[in-house]
């Protein structure tokens, strides 16, 4: 009796500590496919409704196979999954600190060659934690400023960092922003038309942080908000680990532009692997004069 009551008691205790992870593919075993951990539960956006873009974007190339580990609040304590088992994170994680001993297994993932995708108000998270903030290059909000690094932006030709006080993230209103392109020979950015737009959301500006490691592929100009081309696509390497920050992806009806859809797979293909071999768009579907969207089941498995 006592035994079957110590058997049932640890299934349920088993059942709990891998409660937090869903798996998002049928053929997860298929060892071709680049395993991702997908982190979200705590956000102040909507991610209820855009990890699902995410997951159905990634899906549809046939390249990726997703676990999905929804943090909430009361699941902080049973979060700390095996990293290692993952070529890449993509955090929609703007939450809380995680257990002190699943911080030191992210931090020695990354080092030792794991890598991370942080989308959008993924960079808000984490505003103390200091190796989380060298990983990410920029962040904002969360009480950053001056103390936490330059801004980082570009002007005539390069790369200014801006050692002047203040705070650290801000946003102009909602609109189609234009993205262009500094780095052409990035494995992300190759082949991509140099100037496209974004789907109507938010532009992220003022971002600050230690920006070490950290090279910008694409910038926008932040219209009514900072006035500055700020940093929208950038990569980061800390130890032997590869990172792909993106500053789109405010909302889900965002998330279905061409332009965020093409960036993520890309930038999550390249940082679990180092190159990019799926593209999907041609010029005509990232056209200069409008923000191209389209359902994630649009998007074709082979260019
Ligand atoms: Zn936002």
């Amino acid at each position: 009796m006592i035994k079957n009551s110590i058997i049932i008691l640890a299934s349920a205790l088993l059942e709990l500590s891998f409660s937090v992870i869903t798996t998002y593919a049928a053929d997860q075993n298929s060892p071709e496919k680049i395993k991702v951990l997908l982190v979200d539960g705590q956000n102040n956006h909507d991610w209820v409704r855009c990890s699902p873009v995410m997951i159905d974007t990634l899906n549809a190339t046939s390249r990726f196979s997703i676990d999905r580990a929804t943090v909430t609040k009361s699941e902080i304590e049973k979060f700390n999954p095996d990293f290692t088992d993952y070529d890449v994170v993509l955090s929609n994680y703007n939450g809380a600190r995680w257990k002190k001993e699943t911080e030191k297994a992210f931090v020695k993932y990354i080092k030792e060659g794991g890598n991370l995708v942080v989308v959008h108000a993924a960079n808000n998270s984490f505003p103390n934690w200091k190796e989380f903030n060298e990983m990410i290059g920029l962040g904002g909000w969360g009480g950053r400023n001056e103390k936490d690094g330059p801004y980082v932006y570009w002007k005539d030709g390069k790369i200014v960092t801006d050692n002047s006080k203040g705070r650290g993230g801000s946003h102009g209103k909602h609109w189609e922003y234009k993205v262009i392109v500094r780095k052409k020979d990035h494995p992300i950015t190759r082949g991509l038309p140099i100037e496209f737009l974004q789907a109507k959301e938010e532009l992220y500006d003022r971002l600050r942080g230690p920006g070490k490691n950290m090279t910008i592929l694409a910038t926008a100009f932040a219209k009514g908000g900072s006035e500055r081309d700020e940093p929208v696509l950038m990569t980061i390497t800390y130890g032997k680990g590869r990172i792909f920050h993106t500053v789109m992806g405010h909302s889900h009806t965002s998330m279905k532009g061409v332009a965020f859809q093409e960036t993520l797979i890309r930038g999550t293909e390249w940082a679990a692997t180092g190159n990019v071999t799926f593209s999907s768009v041609s010029a005509a579907e990232l056209p200069a004069d409008r923000a191209a969207s389209r359902d994630p089941e649009k998007i074709k498995p082979e260019n």
